[in-house]
């Protein structure tokens, strides 16, 4: 008996300008989106990057007073190899992020500052599919970032970023949510994967730890086995895949 195809994916909006990407750690981007900011940049397109904190408990080995900025510059080498200049930083706490309204408001205002007609963020569900459980800041992040996206065009929701000229914007038209199991829609990877490679491996201090495999070698396995199975479902080109959540 063979498995049912899969539904192909559809190619992801073009009409755009500007995208915001929100996060929880340092490499979550770089662990499957970065080909697609890439792509984007490549494009013209303006990208920018939010993550909730600096990752400063991600190293067994290293305090997160010593880890947090070191996490912090690879963030910046590895934001800039897909041509992102813009890092943000929200200062919660790494592996306690709460959802909640002081979450909400925080990327509510990133929003409004950066005016983003797509926005990025990374699965928000209790796992990544089957069993394999979600971190508890992933969930939190993708759930506030989903909320956020509507908070940030209400002026009255969030009153005191009015208050600090933060005016609403109302112009996010699509949330697209990266390593969800249910994705709908892909970008071709190919020419943007070697850069994606690189911008992983500029997490190096954390691969190191991770793995004893290569740096190289484990990043570029990592990407290409994920943009390849991706791509099974986008006319067998390598792909990032995201379930996109239209807004309005
Ligand atoms: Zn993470």
């Amino acid at each position: 008996m063979t498995e049912p195809t899969p539904p192909q994916l559809q190619p992801m909006p073009e009409d755009w300008q500007r995208a915001l990407a929100v996060v929880a750690h340092p490499d979550d981007l770089e662990y499957g989106c970065s080909a697609a900011i890439a792509a984007w940049t490549d494009a013209g397109r303006e990208v920018a990057y939010v993550l909730a904190t600096r990752g400063e408990a991600g190293i067994d080995t290293l305090e997160p007073a010593k880890c947090g900025p070191l996490r912090e510059r690879e963030q910046r080498a590895s934001a800039a190899v897909v041509g992102v200049t813009a890092v943000e930083f929200l200062d919660h706490a790494d592996g306690v992020i709460e959802y909640g309204t002081a979450l909400r408001r925080d990327i509510a205002a990133a929003i409004r500052r950066h005016r983003p007609e797509l926005v990025i963020t990374l699965n928000h569900r209790d796992t990544w599919g089957g069993v394999a459980w979600n971190t508890p800041d992933h969930v939190a992040v993708g759930r506030a970032t989903l909320d956020a996206a509507g908070d940030a065009g209400n002026r009255w929701i969030f009153p005191e970023l009015t208050e600090q000229s933060l005016e609403p914007w109302d112009g996010v038209r699509w949330v697209a949510v990266a390593g969800s199991s249910s994705p709908t829609h892909a970008v071709d990877a190919a020419a943007g994967l070697d850069r994606a490679v690189r911008s992983l491996l500029e997490h190096r201090t954390y691969i190191e730890v991770l793995t004893d495999e290569d740096p190289e070698s484990y990043a570029r396995r990592f990407l290409t086995a994920n943009a390849t199975a991706t791509g099974e479902r986008f006319g067998g080109r390598p792909a990032v895949a995201f379930e996109l959540f239209p807004r309005g």
